[in-house]
């Protein structure tokens, strides 16, 4: 089988889909890999480093997508990419579904099969190809570093000869992977950290890596049987607010974390909420890209709200690009490895099987995944 990847395209990202080490591995497994010209410059691998492990290396695109039985890539590939390729050929990519509807139903209309990474599920068995969560773990810690470089304090208390200097306060908000390694390295780094999720369940963890867990009354809350939080009300969001806002007043870094899957990111932190923070704080928000959880953040730009600096960054993993692409790489490589005959040197899309059943966005001409089919439908 031939894979094939081409540097990424979406303005700005440093990360690539494959690594020389993941090459050679899927080499030894019996597949053909290919790259195009230039691949993985952003994080220094010359196209000699692909050859000595095995890939080809393409002039042109065009020419890897028009052979290729698997494209992988990191970002949704542009529509036109589909036009290039072969009837069936297999795409592995975050798609971001629920907004890119019109290339989920571009990819069944053209009978090709995609592999979401963003439905891997979430078991103990498919961590090693969950790449929400190798990516989102690195945002975590991109974002905490990004805020202590902005922030006109120390994280740390110091006590010195001129006087003791407080720690610096964190507050995070959201507690899944990105909000969980945010306070690990904020506590690594000295600060006081404080944390608040609508998922009482994780308590337990926020406390275990040294942080207060912050208890607000909304109401009922929940979560699927995946994990993920189920959607606030406006009434219970606005409740939150209120009680939240005392918290991150206190704050010196407000980072927020808070997604709810296939819908927009909830906002929790209003420009009431940042006007009676103190002048010099930052606010990092990792959800800017899907929807904002901060008032008056700007995906991919700091911008100033009441003397608050207010980070949009709309790939916080990416700053750290070499280790989320191997992260990444590793993720596909586990994937495919997964469902790779190994007698027949081919990847096999069996619906039936947990996890290619989950990830298999369109197959044989059908949305699969009962959500976004609705959401394609609904925007036609
Ligand atoms: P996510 O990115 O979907 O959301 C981030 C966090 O925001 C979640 O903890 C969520 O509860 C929280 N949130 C949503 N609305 C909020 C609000 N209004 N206020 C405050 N917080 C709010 O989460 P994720 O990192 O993808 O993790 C989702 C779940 O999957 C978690 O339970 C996680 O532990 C689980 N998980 C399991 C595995 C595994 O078992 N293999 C792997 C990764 C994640």
């Amino acid at each position: 089988m031939k894979i094939f990847a081409a540097k990424e395209t979406k303005r700005g990202e440093q990360r690539v889909a494959l690594t020389p080490s993941v090459v050679e591995k899927l080499v030894q497994l019996g597949a053909h890999v290919s790259v195009e010209r230039g691949f993985g410059q952003s994080v220094n691998w010359d196209d000699a480093s692909w050859e000595s492990a095995g890939a080809e290396v393409k002039q042109d695109s065009k020419d890897g997508y028009a052979q290729a039985d698997i494209v992988v890539s990191l970002n949704p590939p542009e529509p036109t990419v589909l036009d290039h390729l072969n009837h069936n050929a297999i795409l592995i990519s975050f798609f971001d579904p629920f907004d890119n509807t019109q290339l989920v139903s571009a990819l069944a209309r053209k009978r090709l099969s995609g592999l979401c990474m963003e439905l891997i599920p979430r078991t103990t068995y498919a961590q090693k190809m969950d790449a929400l969560s190798s990516q989102a773990s690195l945002a975590g810690y991109a974002a905490v570093l990004i805020a202590a470089e902005r922030i006109n304090k120390v994280l740390p208390m110091m006590t010195t000869p001129a006087g003791t200097i407080a720690p610096g306060r964190v507050f995070v908000i959201g507690v899944g992977v990105a909000g969980l390694q945010a306070i690990a390295t904020a506590k690594r780094l000295g600060a006081r950290v404080e944390a608040y999720d609508t998922r009482p369940v994780v308590e337990e963890q926020v406390r275990s890596l040294g942080a207060r867990f912050v208890k607000i009354d909304v109401g009922e809350t929940g979560q699927t049987e995946q994990g993920y939080a189920k959607a606030l009300t406006e009434e219970q969001l606005e409740r939150q607010r209120r009680q939240m806002a005392r918290y991150c007043a206190n704050s010196d870094i407000v980072i927020t974390t808070a997604q709810v899957f296939g819908r927009r990111a909830p906002r929790i932190v209003t420009d009431d909420m940042i006007a009676g923070m103190k002048p010099g704080s930052v606010v990092v928000d990792l959800a800017a890209s899907t929807g904002g959880n901060v008032e008056g953040t700007v995906v991919d730009q700091e911008v100033l709200r009441h003397g608050v600096l207010l980070v949009g960054n709309g790939n916080f993993a990416g700053e750290v690009a070499l280790d989320a692409s191997q992260m990444y790489a590793s993720n596909v490589f586990n994937l495919i490895a997964h469902a790779w005959d190994k007698e027949a040197a081919r990847l096999v899309l069996d619906p039936e099987d947990d996890v290619i059943g989950t990830c298999l966005l369109t197959h044989e001409g059908d949305i699969r995944h009962p959500g976004i089919r609705e959401a394609v439908e609904g925007s036609t």
